[in-house]
């Protein structure tokens, strides 16, 4: 059977299209970063073919490096995707050095008549882009529909298709008679073809799961500061004492109430006393572990579980709360009031959630009564 690579190419091109206009409707719904990055895979695919019609025309000596530019760069969008679902930031510098790499690469070897100028770099770049992207579909969490193994599987199957091509190229190069016979552009247009048509079944999946991942996680938090809102940090406060209480392990509590802060607002107005709040809640984040929960309790009250803190800890951090939040006032020149902090430990009699709150309730409304700007600690026998 031969298998013409033209026609290959223009099938291929076909289905591309097809997909990208598939993925970008459900891209305009979802907003999905997942989704977004396979549109932009499949619009340097579709490129890097068109490109590679090119080949045989005296275009080529352009056209053949911009095609295995755009391939690798379509590898990297769909390894840049993969890794937004795992809240991964795009690689920059890794897309822009295999791209510059694969350039030179293909520009060195007579790209005007030889077609495969530049073809191990090509091959090497494709199969890292796309064994990468196998790796962190493979890695995301149970928050992830199932489906994400099967597609780690996929793209894991043309990485190892890749390698071979790589392999088998480093052997006998391009003209070789297994190259030729399993690896050569016909064979992996067709296997490229299949596994196109295997991610648009996924996509719908993960993308809605980007989704409900992207707005649950913004139901959970405030969004003026970004901390834990009262809902959230109470259930997570509630499990976690559950947890320690197993243990038989500390925690602490603290509440947080800035002092006069109606004053800020009146004085300088409503944005002064938002960037107040943000301030703090920036301070109260530098102070604590990333195991520490930390929340917006209401208007201008925080709350913050430690857990495995006793009350001396809590203390402490409280106070390196305001040295961090001293910093901030000079370094930003914002308007921050003093706070008042009321301090628990569960070492106490305040065993739940609730008891331990008011405990560090009755502590704070203390600490007002003593002039503010200071912390309390819950009395053992309140
Ligand atoms: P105290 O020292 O007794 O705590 O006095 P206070 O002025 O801090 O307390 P009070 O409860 O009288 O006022 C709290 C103010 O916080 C009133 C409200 O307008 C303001 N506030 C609540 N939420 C926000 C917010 O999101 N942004 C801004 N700018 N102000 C807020
Ligand atoms: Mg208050
Ligand atoms: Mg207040």
């Amino acid at each position: 059977m031969v298998l013409d690579i033209t026609t290959l190419r223009v099938a291929l091109g076909v289905v591309a299209l097809t997909l990208l206009l598939l993925f970008y409707a459900s891209f305009r719904r979802t907003r999905s970063s997942y989704n977004g990055w396979w549109c932009i895979a499949l619009l340097f695919f579709l490129a890097g073919n068109l490109a590679f019609l090119l080949n045989g025309t005296p275009h080529q000596v352009w056209a053949n490096p911009s095609g295995n530019v755009l391939l690798v760069a379509g590898a990297l969008s769909v390894w840049t995707g993969a890794r937004s679902l795992r809240m991964l930031p795009p690689p920059r510098w890794q897309f822009a050095t295999a791209c510059g790499i694969t350039a030179l690469a293909s520009v060195l070897e007579s790209p005007g008549h030889n077609t495969w100028s530049g073809g191990l770099v090509y091959l090497g770049f494709m199969t890292l882009g796309i064994a990468l992207a196998s790796r962190d579909l493979w890695l995301l969490d149970s928050s992830y529909s199932h489906v994400h193994k099967s597609m780690a599987l996929a793209a894991g199957f043309l990485a190892a298709y890749y390698f071979c091509r790589l392999a088998v190229y480093l052997v006998e190069g391009p003209t070789g008679p297994t190259f030729r016979m399993y690896f050569g552009p016909s064979i992996a247009s067709l296997v490229t073809l299949i596994l196109l048509v295997a991610v648009s079944f996924s996509m719908t999946a993960l993308s809605n799961d980007q989704l409900i991942n992207r707005l649950s996680e913004r139901a959970a938090r405030d969004n003026l500061t970004g901390l834990l809102n009262r809902g959230t940090f109470m259930d997570l406060a509630t499990k976690e004492l559950e947890r320690l209480r197993t243990t038989n392990s500390v925690a602490s509590l603290i509440l947080a109430d800035l002092d006069h802060f109606k004053a800020i607002n009146d004085e300088y107005g409503h944005a002064a006393g938002d960037a107040a709040l943000q301030a703090f809640a920036v301070a109260c984040t530098e102070s604590v572990r990333s195991t520490d929960l930390v929340g917006r309790y209401g208007g201008e009250e925080f709350i913050l579980l430690l857990p495995g803190a006793s009350q001396e800890r809590a203390e402490i951090i409280a106070a390196d709360i305001n040295r961090s939040l001293a910093t901030a006032k000079n370094v930003d020149d914002i308007h921050i009031p003093t706070v008042s902090y009321g301090v628990t430990a569960t070492e106490f009699d305040a065993v739940d959630l609730t008891a331990m709150i008011a405990a560090a309730d009755a502590a704070l409304y203390e600490a007002k009564s003593l002039g503010r700007n200071r912390v309390v600690r819950a009395s053992p026998h309140a």
